[in-house]
């Protein structure tokens, strides 16, 4: 957004999304559809739909509400990142459900922040979930669902030919971040998983969604949960918590 709208994020747009057609459709993802126009070669809109999928795409459900409700968090964190210095694919929101973005070139490497331990460190580790990680710990997965997305070192990323230490810089700078408005909302930001890529400029620009389908986020102090788990351990309603989250984050961004 831009001017005197920077104030007040999703309440008025800039710009107003084209009809996204069957002829622009550039990739499908699991949650997201990704356009490209014709007239705007550098630029991607990203399409959210009401749909969750879990253990790589082998539970499904479509859940009313969920993609605008993912869509405009993204929206509220993207352009506070932006506002605190951090470079994003952000540009607009120009629908309830889509992003308008810098097309980026993906870095296959989904990097992971943890502040507490959950999910894949407990399974693998003989951490307890729940554990405070002080300093927060930096992981790097392979991109790549054929795969099954395994843990990376940071030595096979530098074999793919990728630095990791400008992502990990950036992650931290965004834990910093997230862990200072989660705080005011009373959340802890257990963990999140960061896309980078660069844009037509070769810069690196955080990229993808940031929405509690890529997040844990607990209650401070709890482990009640308002994020994707949900869906995953059939314990609740997934739009019911994120537009919670949603409707929290509009009172502090
Ligand atoms: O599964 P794991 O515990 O490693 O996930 C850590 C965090 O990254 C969780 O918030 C999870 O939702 C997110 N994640 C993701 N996409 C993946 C893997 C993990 O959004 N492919």
């Amino acid at each position: 957004m831009s001017g005197d709208t920077k104030e007040q994020p999703n309440i008025f747009y800039t710009k107003v999304a084209p009809l996204l057609t069957a002829e622009c459709l550039l990739n499908e993802g699991k949650v997201k559809s990704l356009y490209r126009m014709a007239n705007e070669p550098d630029n991607v809109y990203i399409h959210f739909h009401d749909k969750v999928t879990a253990g790589n795409g082998r539970r499904v459900d479509f859940p009313e509400g969920k993609g605008k409700t993912c869509c405009l968090i993204s929206a509220l964190l993207f352009e506070m990142l932006e506002s605190r210095g951090i470079r994003t694919h952000y540009i607009d929101c120009p629908s309830l459900d889509t992003l308008l973005c810098k097309k980026l070139e993906i870095v296959p490497v989904e990097v992971i922040v943890r502040n507490i331990t959950a999910g894949s460190i407990v399974r693998q580790t003989t951490l307890e979930e729940g554990s405070i990680l002080n300093p927060p710990l930096v992981e790097y997965f392979l991109k790549d669902d054929a795969k099954d997305d395994p843990l990376l070192t940071p030595d096979r990323v530098a074999l793919m030919g990728i630095n990791p230490e400008p992502m990990r810089d950036a992650a931290l700078k965004i834990n910093n971040h997230f862990q200072i408005l989660f705080a005011q909302l009373g959340i802890d930001i257990v963990d999140f998983k960061l896309e980078f890529g660069y844009d037509v400029h070769g810069n690196l620009c955080l990229g993808d969604e940031l929405s509690p389908d890529n997040m844990r986020l607990w209650k401070k102090g709890t482990k009640e949960k308002f994020d994707k788990d949900l869906f995953r351990k059939g314990e609740g309603d997934i739009v019911e918590a994120y537009k919670y989250i949603l409707q929290e984050l509009r009172r502090f961004v």
